[in-house]
C-alpha cells in the first residue's frame, strides 16, 4: 500500500514526492548523489529524524517507484 500522490524529479536528482498521511499531504523533498539518500525534509509533524516517510538510504525515485504512486 502506498500513499503517495506525486512524484516527480524537480531537477536532476533532487526528488519531490507528496504523500498523504494522518494530517494532511505532505510535501517530501529528497537529494541523492545517485546512490544514497543526501538532505530530506518532510513537511510532517513526526519527531522522527528522519520520520517513515523518508526511503531508507536507497535511491529515493527507484524506491518510491518500486512501490507505487497509488
Ligand atoms: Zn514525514
Amino acid at each position: 500500500m502506498s500513499d503517495i500522490l506525486d512524484l516527480r524529479e524537480t531537477s536532476p536528482n533532487h526528488w519531490q514526492a507528496k504523500y498523504q498521511g494522518n494530517y494532511g499531504v505532505y510535501t517530501i523533498k529528497i537529494a541523492t548523489d545517485g546512490k544514497r539518500r543526501g538532505e530530506f525534509s518532510c513537511s510532517c509533524p513526526s519527531d522522527y529524524y528522519p520520520c517513515k516517510h523518508i526511503p531508507d538510504e536507497k535511491i529515493p525515485g527507484s524506491a518510491a517507484l518500486a512501490a507505487g504512486p497509488g
